[in-house]
């Protein structure tokens, strides 16, 4: 494997990265140096209602101050946006999205009338535009038409290099937004086509993300791309159990920074602790 492995953090700047990222991306940065290959770092940023440039700077000024060097500069999915474009385009004219104009308030209210099947994400969509697309000048969003896509992809399987080999079950999120009403793509897709395009050879991200893989090994087969092999490193919690990243007792790595902390060595019990819980990145 060495050279060929191909990793990235991919924060979104909409916050302060905290201990919990800075597990995440050691996970990333140390899978890819044990095997002499690549780790990237890419800023998940098309969220133009929660993304901010001051934390932006922040996660480039952390990363340095952490010694977590990726090898190229930063990449910026704001500056994707044609590909996602493209993507869109695709499905759409192989008839598997469909345009939702409804509201979160349209949803709820159709939810009280309609019984649907509850996916990790909450109640799917109830698909009040997948019958009658929607066909107004408001904004709108692209969802999915997951009955349709799973029918044409067939069975599907990831390999996680923690959980072993897996079955995708995208079905258990209803038809998820694709392209979002207020921003360029959703996660899914934008993660998924970024993820090819850099040549991830394995995500390495936080183990709250597992599920979501169900969809992005879907749209890895509907738009046929490359698929990586994914390793869902456990998440770190604090004393109560709850993720440290929104734990009150965990703060802001900026905040250690400016207060002085060294992060290398911060790193490196990072990494003490990783080989407490068992986690060696060599046999992974
Ligand atoms: N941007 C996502 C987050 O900050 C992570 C995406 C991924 O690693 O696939 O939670």
């Amino acid at each position: 494997m060495r050279g060929t492995v191909v990793t990235r953090f991919a924060p979104s700047p909409n916050g302060q990265l905290h201990l919990g990222h800075a597990f995440s991306a050691l996970c990333a940065h140390d899978f890819a140096r044990t095997f002499g290959g690549a780790f990237h770092l890419r800023i998940e940023d098309i969220d133009g209602t929660r993304s901010r440039p001051e934390y932006i700077e922040a996660i480039v000024s952390d990363m340095d101050w952490l010694g977590l060097a990726p090898n190229e500069e930063a990449q910026f999915q704001s500056q994707n946006i044609a590909r996602y474009e493209a993507a869109r385009d695709l499905l759409t004219s192989a008839g598997l999205l469909y345009r939702c104009g409804c509201t979160r308030s349209d949803i709820a209210e159709a939810l009280k009338h309609k019984p649907v099947p509850h996916g990790p994400d909450g109640p799917h969509y109830p698909g009040t535009c997948r019958t009658h697309p929607f066909e107004g000048s408001a904004p709108f969003s692209w969802r999915l038409d997951m009955a349709k896509a799973c029918a044409l992809a067939g069975s599907l399987t990831w390999t996680d290099l923690a959980a072993g080999q897996q079955y995708a079950d995208p079905m258990a999120f209803g038809d998820v937004v694709l392209w979002r009403k207020d921003a360029p793509a959703s996660y899914h897709l934008a993660a998924t086509l970024d993820d090819a395009a850099s040549g991830i050879t394995h995500v390495v991200r936080g183990k709250d993300l597992f599920a979501y893989t169900a969809v992005h090994r879907l749209l890895q087969h509907l738009l046929d791309l490359p698929e990586p092999v994914y390793w869902h490193h456990p998440l770190l919690l604090d004393s109560n159990g709850e993720k440290l990243a929104k734990s009150k007792s965990s703060p802001a790595l900026s905040v250690r920074r400016w207060a002085g902390e060294n992060g290398p060595e911060l790193i490196d019990n990072l990494r003490q602790g990783t080989l407490m819980l068992g986690i060696s990145l060599s046999d992974a």
